[in-house]
């Protein structure tokens, strides 16, 4: 058997004067006893193969002597190792260790609040209005998948995306309904459109005779919305201009126009002029393609702000994003409806100390321990989303109880400090569970709250923590 080239060497090549640093803390040496528990360890991989089950009742005792450590690790041997060889591992055993038992920060996902927040907003639909469920950036860090099936479920009809690519995961997924994606992808991935059935927003004529000639040799419809700029100036045919771009592209049999929309820019915002001037060209523009014999399809503008606050411009589709997701898209819409928030961030602890008074904490020791606290780490930082700008201006949640974030938040790790003077009743140990994002006991930390700290929206937040390396448990 050859050395690994990564550092383990085999037992069998050991140094026979070798000492290792568990060895050196157990104060004892490499030894024949060591043996001994391998013949044993052997003996539990041989139990574990289906061939061998006829013996496993004679070699069950041999189990119980081994020590917990070497019975725990065992569960991941491969069956059927020959007698005489050390176990191997089992990939398949391996990946079965679930994400949060290798790294203890996490993101949870409540999908009854996604259910709650999908049946909040229809209900105030008016009679006929569809619910698109806008699963972009996977879900807004919630996972695309679980909560498109979820919104299906309670009442969506439609699904919007920014990119093929999020379309085509949909359909992996089988996921059937309608998709639409929310920009005009580039021509070369048209095929993927048609082979999918995933619908693009069209604004270029180019585009849109290339779509409706590859629609047109495949024997297929090409199904599209027209994409209408009312004055958020993203993207769009200008509204005053869209019943020459129909024409423009009017001779391609195979192009479908299903649908045509706008996307408000100051729904969230106080004032009501802007949103209203939008309103008004939208209007002017879809009555235009009807004045000229075109039929708009389904005809949607609001995105969630717009769909809760202004109830006239729900029109035959609303296009729901940060509200499924269980944020209020502004202050207004507070009182008019109820949402839940369905995202929760929570680590476990990794370290505890005491900190004498005046020692420091993370990268540039900016803060100092004013005595009686314990400083507790937790295994998530700004890679997972906990965003740096937030070092030293928020909480986390332990037995619930706020307790304050403290020093540098690094790529990986934080720290947060239980001070004695107010909390001497709680011992914090390694592992217990703390709350970065969401509720415990009384207690709350809200991606709200974060986004305001940072002078920004719950949008980025919550993707941060979403999209991150940080694994997402359904609950
Ligand atoms: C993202 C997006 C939405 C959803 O907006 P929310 O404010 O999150 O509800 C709707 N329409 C378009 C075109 C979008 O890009």
């Amino acid at each position: 058997m050859a050395d690994l080239p990564n550092g383990f060497t085999g037992f069998s090549r050991r140094d026979p004067n070798f000492v290792s640093a568990g060895d050196a803390l157990r104060g004892s040496r490499y030894d024949e006893t060591s043996f001994v528990v391998r013949k044993q360890e052997r003996s539990l991989a041989e139990a574990w193969s289906p061939a061998a089950s006829a013996g496993a009742a004679a070699a069950a005792p041999a189990v119980t002597q081994l020590s917990s450590a070497a019975s725990d690790v065992l569960r991941f041997a491969e069956s059927g190792t020959p007698a005489g060889e050390p176990p191997r591992f089992d990939p398949e055993r391996l990946a079965h260790i679930p994400e949060v038992d290798r790294r203890w920060s996490w993101v949870e996902i409540d999908l009854n609040a996604i259910r709650h927040n999908a049946s909040a907003v229809k209900r105030r639909l008016n009679p006929g209005t569809r619910l698109m469920a806008v699963v972009k950036a996977d879900g807004y860090g919630h996972g695309a998948v679980q909560c498109a099936k979820t919104a299906l479920n309670s009442g969506a009809e439609y699904l919007g995306v920014a990119t093929v690519d999020e379309a085509i995961a949909l359909r992996e997924a089988y996921v059937n309904a309608p998709i639409l994606v929310l920009g005009e992808p580039p021509a070369s991935a048209i095929p993927l459109l048609l082979a999918y059935k995933i619908m693009p927003s069209i604004y270029t004529p180019e585009f849109a005779i290339r779509y409706g000639e590859a629609a047109d040799a495949f024997g297929l419809s090409g199904p599209f919305h027209l994409k209408v700029n009312t004055g958020m100036n993203r993207i769009g045919v200008r509204y005053d201009e869209v019943v020459e771009f129909a024409r423009q592209i009017s001779f391609h049999r195979a192009l479908d126009l299903v649908g045509t929309f706008t996307h408000f820019a100051t729904a969230d915002c106080p004032g009501t002029i802007d949103f209203e001037r939008q309103a008004k060209r939208f209007y002017e523009a879809v009555n235009a393609l009807r004045a000229a014999g075109i039929n708009p399809g389904i005809v949607h503008a609001a995105n969630s702000a717009a769909a809760i606050r202004y109830p006239e411009v729900q029109l035959d589709m609303v296009r729901l994003g940060i509200s499924l997701y269980g944020f209020y898209p502004c202050p207004e819409a507070y009182p008019m409806i109820e949402l839940k928030p369905a995202m929760s961030v929570k680590a476990r602890i990794t370290d505890v100390k005491a900190l004498p008074v005046g020692e420091g904490v993370s990268y540039g020791l900016h803060y100092r321990s004013p005595g009686a606290v314990k400083i507790c780490t937790l295994p998530i930082g700004y890679a997972d989303g906990f965003r740096r700008g937030l070092s030293g201006r928020t909480d986390v949640l332990l037995a619930g109880r706020r307790f304050h974030q403290v020093g540098n938040i690094c790529m990986d790790q934080c720290m947060f400090e239980v001070n004695l003077r107010q909390r001497n009743d709680l011992d914090p140990q390694i592992g217990d569970e703390v709350v970065i994002v969401g509720e415990q006991g009384e207690a709350a930390v809200t991606i709200d709250q974060m986004a305001e700290t940072l002078g920004t929206i719950q949008h980025e937040v919550a993707i941060g923590f979403g999209c991150s390396r940080l694994p997402r448990l359904y609950v």
